[in-house]
């Protein structure tokens, strides 16, 4: 039996994190995921980084962490991780009362400033003036999300950190000592286990009797190849509907449907939403449907042509570009917040998942949950615990 201080299920931008910081401390880690080509959210997420949207003390502070912890990472982690500024435009349906969605962005810690159609033009001239009633814009940060994942694994490697490719089938606890895994190939000991299977970290922690509220939606994206069309901002809806999907799924009255197979607990959204990474790529998206199985039939084709025909509204020269579209599940919390911490009774089970604002996030609390676990009690980490869910 190969024995760990700590196995970590997932080897996305959560699982890659937490690795790399608890094998900074000194701790002997396994990382296991079956993929050995990324292929889960972070592999497709837009790679935005909101610092600019803490509302309360804790997120606030987050932002600034993570704000200055991207400056640093590209150094610290060898990999260029392509951490830039560009400007965000959250684009108004033509209808939309901008006054309504200002006021919501009071609560922001630099709230997005209105623009009109004119001036958004300038700054994102591939926007279509016709589309949209306005925009709101602020800085935001960008990073690679695939040259961050992969900056963080290699460092875990170069720090002596292990990575198998190999799915975890099952989790058993030993007598809350210590955890067995057991995967495809083998089996795996270790004193601890954090999961970080992001959307399947609920049926993962559910198939060993775990039950806890952490959440998934599904999402396509459709990603062209290097074009040489230049999309100069992101752009976003300003609505943000995703919030408000979060929200409504996770109401205490829906929780006994997302143990049922084949229920959409609210209607789907769509996100407008693009962003091009210094390769030339571009990312267009984004439809969320909170779906209570984990596989359903995603039928590819309608979605691509839905996204084409969406983005053609605000974006119209991006309608038409070659693309293939992707599917992936992305995990949240019903209060926004990330569960990070033991499991209840399962003091040797942690999660570290269901963040919503996550490449700003992760950063800074991989760093602070390897502190308490080595001995540094953070009242932030403490606040995150997924015990704030017991009532
Ligand atoms: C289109 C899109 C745009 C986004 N834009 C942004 C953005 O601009 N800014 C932002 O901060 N966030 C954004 N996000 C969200 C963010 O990318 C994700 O929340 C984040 O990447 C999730 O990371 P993760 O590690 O939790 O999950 P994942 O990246 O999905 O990784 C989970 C890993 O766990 C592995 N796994 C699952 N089950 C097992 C098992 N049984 N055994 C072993 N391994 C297992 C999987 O193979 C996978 O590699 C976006 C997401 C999408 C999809």
């Amino acid at each position: 039996m190969n024995t760990y201080d700590w196995i970590v299920v997932g080897s996305g931008i959560t699982g890659s994190a937490l690795s790399y910081e608890l094998t900074k401390k000194g701790l002997k880690v396994l990382v296991l995921d079956p993929n050995p080509i990324l292929d889960g959210a972070t592999r497709y997420s837009y790679g935005g980084l909101a610092y600019w949207s803490g509302t309360t003390e804790l997120t606030r502070t987050l932002c600034q962490e993570g704000h200055q912890r991207h400056q640093i990472l590209s150094h610290e982690l060898r990999v260029n991780t392509q951490f830039r500024e560009l400007d965000l435009i959250l684009t108004l349906n033509p209808d939309s009362d901008p006054e309504l969605i200002a006021q919501k962005y009071q609560a922001f810690a630099t709230p997005p400033q209105f623009i009109t159609v004119q001036e958004a033009c300038e700054l994102e001239p591939l926007l279509n003036p016709n589309g949209i009633g306005g925009a709101f814009t602020v800085r935001h940060g960008h990073v690679s999300p695939e040259h961050l994942n992969n900056g963080y694994i290699q460092g875990f490697k170069r720090l002596g950190g292990t990575q198998i490719f190999d799915q975890v089938l099952q989790i058993s606890p030993i007598q809350n000592q210590a955890v067995q895994v057991t995967t495809h190939l083998d089996q795996y000991e270790a004193e601890n286990l954090a999961i970080c299977a992001g959307g399947l970290s609920r049926q993962l922690l559910k198939n060993a009797g775990i039950l806890i509220p952490i959440y998934f939606t599904h999402t396509e994206v459709l990603e062209t190849p290097p074009v040489d069309l230049k999309l100069k901002t992101i752009v976003m809806s300003a609505a943000m509907e995703r919030f408000q999907l979060e929200a409504q799924s996770t109401q205490t009255e829906l929780e006994p449907l997302w143990e049922k197979p084949g229920y959409e607990l609210t209607p789907s959204i769509i996100d407008r939403s693009a962003v091009q990474l210094l390769d030339g790529r571009i990312r267009i998206g984004q439809p969320s449907r909170a779906f209570s199985d984990i596989n359903p039939q995603v039928n590819l084709l309608e979605s691509e042509t839905f996204i084409r025909q969406e983005i053609a509204k605000i974006l119209p020269p991006l309608a038409n570009l070659p693309a293939t579209c992707y599917h992936c599940l992305v995990a949240f919390s019903s209060d926004s917040l990330p569960l990070i911490g033991a499991i209840g009774d399962f003091n040797k089970i942690h999660i570290f998942s269901g963040f919503s604002n996550p490449l700003v996030f992760i950063p800074p609390l991989a760093q602070r949950f390897a502190n308490t676990i080595t001995g540094q009690p953070d009242v932030m980490i403490s606040q995150l615990s997924p015990s704030r869910f017991i009532r």
